[in-house]
């Protein structure tokens, strides 16, 4: 009973998400050296063409980060038709499938191709190049539909997503279970933590970093078989001094909704824009072109 009034806090608390955000709304190839069988006649060569490989794969400062083009990063949670009985304000986020289906498409025609976070990693830290029109696309909250809805859609155009979870809601009626969330993985999608139960980073106290982030990732990693490296903030919120504790929990770089980027870390304020299922393709694209310089 305890859970279940716990999950129905949590519907109401991810309900007044959209409010928010509306309103606000490699590298370094560390090649090895050729391996030392050189023979006389062309040792000359290697060296020469060896010497300017060598890279220190130095991390760029904040300001070079900021100054970057950004990529589009778009945010879903629900990929649903309408019910009757939705708010206004709900419907905002619930993408009706048909919609999900031609916003996706029209990113396909358009000849968008989508990045994972390492990518995305790699470009923004160390100036690593990306493919052509670059968007990444996301998925918060764990949400049955994002497996049975998404998946095959991102299947179809070769689009790789990213799916940041909140554990407690694992194999929960409407939501993902682990062997989903493990496929997801192990199809080349990137899985990320979404804290335990979406409490808000900016209220943490106590025991709240182990029990929200910490026990979360090393459950992820368990079901996944991989590290943790990203996190979405609940309800894209965060201030200054979340940051060093996600840096010390492993995260490389954390995602937000679109407030302004942490002038110091960028990397853990990374933007993001809410699709609402009122978006045609072209009006997506739009704003994506609008909200990310
Ligand atoms: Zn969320």
């Amino acid at each position: 009973m305890k859970k279940l009034l716990k999950l129905t806090v949590l519907k109401v608390s991810v309900f007044m998400l959209p409010i928010l955000c509306l309103t606000l709304y490699s590298g370094c190839d560390m090649g090895t050296v050729p391996s030392i069988k050189v023979e006389t006649q062309v040792a000359n060569t290697i060296t020469n063409t060896a010497a300017p490989e060598v890279s220190t794969h130095t991390m760029a400062d904040a300001s070079i980060i900021i100054a970057r083009p950004e990529v589009p990063i778009l945010c879903y949670h629900q990929l649903r038709d309408w019910r009757s009985s939705d708010s206004k304000t709900a419907r905002d986020y619930i993408v009706p499938v048909n919609d999900f289906i031609n916003q996706v498409k029209s990113l396909a025609d358009s000849g968008y191709n989508t990045i994972l976070p390492d990518q995305l990693y790699e470009y923004l830290a160390y100036g690593k190049a990306l493919p052509s029109k670059p968007v990444m696309i996301t998925f918060d909250d764990t949400r049955i539909d994002q497996y049975t809805v998404a998946l095959p859609e991102l299947k179809k155009h070769g689009f790789k997503g990213v799916f940041f979870v909140m554990t407690v809601s694992l194999g929960k009626p409407g939501y993902m279970s682990k062997e989903q969330v493990r496929q997801l993985a192990d199809e080349g999608h990137t899985v990320g933590s979404h804290t335990y139960d979406h409490k808000n980073v900016k209220t943490y106290a106590g025991n709240d970093w182990e029990e929200q982030v910490a026990k979360p990732s090393r459950q992820l990693q368990a079901i996944t078989g991989r590290p943790v490296e990203y996190f979405a903030y609940p309800f894209g919120l965060w201030n200054k001094q979340a940051i060093p504790e996600l840096k010390k929990h492993g995260f490389k770089s954390v995602f937000q909704l679109a407030a302004s980027r942490d002038e110091n870390d960028p990397l853990y304020s990374v933007r993001r824009i809410i699709v609402p299922g009122t978006w045609s393709g072209n009006t997506m694209q739009r704003v994506m072109k609008n909200s990310f310089h």
